[in-house]
């Protein structure tokens, strides 16, 4: 199969949503990743998906609607707290975990009987979606285990010959995967931190906001994901990566030391800690922790391209959106974070 990058005309809107509604698939740009889309309706295009990013069976879809007219098709009910959080960020990156309705095949949610549900605000997403004229389920357009696609010639190389179409919208503005909370066993759990901060959540919901189980931590052994995905190795560049926090002296002087023992390393880091280095090549994550979040995949990816063998990421503070990077670049790292205050190494 030969696979297009199409700008989002009209006219390659309406071939798209005809692709999607005829079972196939499509790569879709959205504020948060590329999508790789499919009819949330049809259990077999549900089950194509699954198919081209070579992704474990049992880590669900999330379903994409461009009105709340759809939501009813897609969950059963809409709790208070959902009602809440759907004003505040919807349409935006923020995705959340409800009961399902009948209408969504078991294969969409990989047996579960809770679906992902998210309300994009890309105007590409949403003019696919009225296109196909149904919601569209779709994880990240990437081969599973890679980092995700944050452009459309990404989405080509990881998916190249497995789809017919990439509708290209430019890069992704948030860089990062949308915020996914579990509202279906009453108070909101984050199962995995975005551009909708913890924050940003509290605030809206007027409480405070826990974070699940093995999200800024490897799972323990034996121990049942609240979320499958966090049960998977994710976003993993074929550079060994390695998380480094702690004082700005410290992490120079680790990084420098320990790239004379690599083949070829690269530091990722932000514009204002270029110069702690020294010669080892840097990858820039940008200036602000926003942008740490909108560099981090293409980097990742970059770094590949270059023959790097080791990334030396910097550690961002927690807050806002400084726990979505690190939860990315933890998972990234296979959780080898290097602690320079205690000088202790942790190797998961
Ligand atoms: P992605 O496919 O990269 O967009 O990731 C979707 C994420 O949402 C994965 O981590 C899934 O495990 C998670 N997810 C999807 N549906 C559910 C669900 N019903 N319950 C819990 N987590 C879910
Ligand atoms: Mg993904």
């Amino acid at each position: 199969m030969e696979t297009r990058i199409c700008p989002p005309t009209e006219e390659n809107l309406r071939l798209a949503g005809e692709i999607l509604r005829a079972g196939g698939l499509v790569g879709m740009p959205t504020e948060t990743v590329y999508g790789l889309a499919a009819d949330a309706t049809n259990p077999k295009a549900a089950l194509s998906v699954f198919a081209a990013k070579g992704r474990p069976a049992d880590n669900p879809l999330i379903v994409h609607i461009s009105d709340l007219s759809q939501l009813p098709g897609v969950v059963r009910q809409v709790p208070e707290r959902a009602k809440k959080l759907l004003s505040a960020f919807w349409p935006g990156p923020l995705t959340m975990i409800l009961e399902k309705a009948p209408a969504i095949p078991a294969e969409v949610t990989a047996g579960l009987d809770t679906v992902a549900v998210r309300f994009p605000v890309h105007p590409v997403a949403r003019a696919l979606i009225d296109a196909a004229g149904r919601p569209l389920a779709a994880p990240s357009a990437n081969l599973s285990g890679r980092p995700s696609t944050t452009t459309a010639e990404h989405v080509l190389h990881d998916l190249q010959g497995r789809i017919p179409l990439i509708l290209d919208g430019g890069p992704c503005q948030v860089g990062l995967e949308s915020t996914v909370v579990d509202l279906s066993r009453g108070p909101a759990v984050l199962l995995r931190p975005g551009g909708v901060t913890r924050e940003m959540l509290e605030a809206a919901l007027g409480e405070p906001v826990a974070l699940g189980k093995g999200v800024m931590e490897p799972l323990p052994e034996g121990e049942k994901a609240l979320s499958p995905g966090l049960k998977h190795r994710h976003y993993a560049p074929r550079a060994q990566v390695v998380v480094v926090l702690g004082g700005d002296a410290a992490r120079g002087a680790y990084v420098r030391a320990h790239a004379r023992e690599d083949a070829r390393p690269c530091a990722l880091c932000l514009e204002k800690n270029r110069g702690l280095y020294g010669e080892v090549p840097v990858l820039s994550a940008g200036s602000t922790p926003e942008d740490y979040a909108h560099n981090l995949f293409a980097a990742l990816r970059a770094a590949d391209e270059k023959g790097y063998t080791r990334v030396y990421a910097e550690g961002l503070d927690l807050a806002g959106v400084g726990l979505a990077v690190m939860n990315r670049v933890e998972r990234a790292a296979g959780f080898t974070v290097v602690r320079l205050d205690d000088a202790k190494e942790d190797r998961a």
